[in-house]
């Protein structure tokens, strides 16, 4: 399908990042043997860190310790370190006064977390968990090897996908929806409240895989009444190495611990183990400081951007984005629904007669230009899209620049006029 251009946005060379990032001046060698500046319009797949989150990490790293076993004074500084970045990060993503924060690795560990704690049905089968056929495989598969998963089929417009789900949670008792908050192929989202409101009414719960939402829109649990969220720090513009999953506590209590082993377990005897509740349940072994510090550092730095300037931002260089494409010849953008409203910064497009890898490695090579290349990691999207054989993804975020979004779609003219 081709989304709409004509938004009338002709020049976005002068939008300036909205916040600074580690590496934007990096210099990449071409083929013809010139240097240019990279842009990074792969930020969906991993985003800089911001400059602010690199200074914090530098700060801390003296400090650094073994958290919550320690008495030794770094220890003690490590792990109060450690516990407010678990604070401030459930804060960001709006948690509620009982809610936990289980810092995890990403969003895949964050959502197999969350599989294992799905409650058994009464007859003792595997809860029963509806997906779509949209999401990341880290949203998909999880709930296929550790539950009872039902895929639905999404629509053409969102309204009808949301009579889809409503449809099939009324058909048998559902114990959770998993879907997704921003599309990470389309950018396109669904209505959260409505998807909620729908879910809850059938008695079901809601997980959002917050991975590509976190980043870029201003997201509460508490507003959304969404019952769980997982997101990953090195899309959040803090690539180290911690993710997290916030919501209700109860079944984090009770759950399968994630992983077997220290820190996890309050008491092991020879032939038993009693283990402790949510969050130390889920974190057993050596936990990430810098990386929960990191993440903590990149939600303070998200919170303090206006949120009318951050939409501004990204939804003008996005517009521009998709006019340019839809303006070149034989340059196909794609959508999942013809009335998703505020996409985030993400879009997927094909070049009619050239193979995906190809175009990506022109832009790479000829103009010092990183996008994505593929499936994305949603093999069944990219089938229902007709896309089996990849597409091109190009992503923005706080740090991007209009001119990197020129320079994407002037490269793409170039190919399109006289080819690789
Ligand atoms: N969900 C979405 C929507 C994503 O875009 C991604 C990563 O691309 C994931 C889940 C998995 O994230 P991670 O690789 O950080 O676990």
């Amino acid at each position: 399908t081709q989304a709409p251009g004509a938004t009338g946005i002709a020049h976005v060379a002068d939008v300036t990042p909205l916040l600074p990032v580690v590496g934007s001046d990096t210099l990449v060698p071409l083929v013809d043997g010139r240097s240019v500046p990279y842009a990074n319009l792969d930020v969906a797949a991993s985003a800089p860190a911001l400059a602010s989150v690199a200074e914090r990490v530098t700060e801390v790293l003296p400090l650094y310790a073994s958290v919550h076993r320690g008495a030794g004074y770094l220890s003690q500084v490590s792990t109060a370190l450690y516990e407010a970045s678990r604070r401030t990060i459930g804060g960001f993503v709006g948690a509620r006064a009982d809610d936990v924060t289980i810092i995890t690795r990403n969003t895949t560990d964050s959502l197999n977390l969350l599989a294992g704690c799905v409650p058994a049905r009464a007859d003792r089968g595997p809860g029963r968990v509806l997906v779509l056929d949209v999401e990341h495989h880290a949203n998909f598969l999880p709930w296929r090897r550790s539950a009872d998963a039902t895929v639905v089929a999404s629509r053409d417009s969102v309204a009808a996908t949301v009579d889809a789900i409503r449809d099939e949670l009324a058909l048998q008792p559902y114990a959770l929806l998993a879907i997704t908050g921003a599309s990470n192929v389309t950018g396109e989202r669904l209505p959260l409240d409505e998807v909620v409101r729908v879910a809850h009414d059938a008695g079901a719960r809601v997980v959002l895989d917050g991975a590509q939402l976190v980043p870029h829109r201003r997201f509460s649990l508490e507003d959304t009444g969404a019952d769980y969220v997982a997101f990953s720090g090195h899309k959040t513009y803090a690539p180290f190495g911690a993710g997290a999953l916030v919501g209700r506590r109860d079944w984090l209590d009770a759950g399968t611990p994630f992983l077997a082993g220290g820190g996890a377990v309050r008491q092991v005897g020879v032939d038993r183990t009693t283990w402790h509740p949510a969050p130390a349940r889920h974190e057993a072994g050596s936990p990430n400081v810098i990386g929960a510090v990191a993440l903590a550092a990149a939600c303070d730095a998200l919170a303090a951007v206006d949120p009318d300037e951050a939409l501004e931002h990204e939804s003008t260089l996005r517009a521009r984005l998709v006019d340019g494409l839809s303006d070149l010849d034989g340059v196909q953008v794609v959508q999942v629904w013809d009335d998703a409203a505020d996409p985030v910064g993400v879009v997927t497009f094909g070049v009619e007669g050239h193979d995906p890898g190809l175009v990506a490695a022109y832009l790479s090579a000829e103009h010092g230009i990183g996008v994505r290349d593929g499936r994305f990691c949603a093999h069944p999207l990219l089938s229902r899209l007709g896309l089996d054989g990849g597409a091109i993804r190009a992503s923005v975020g706080v740090g991007t620049s209009g001119d990197e979004i020129e320079r994407l779609v002037g490269a793409l003219r170039s190919f399109v006029a006289e080819g690789p």
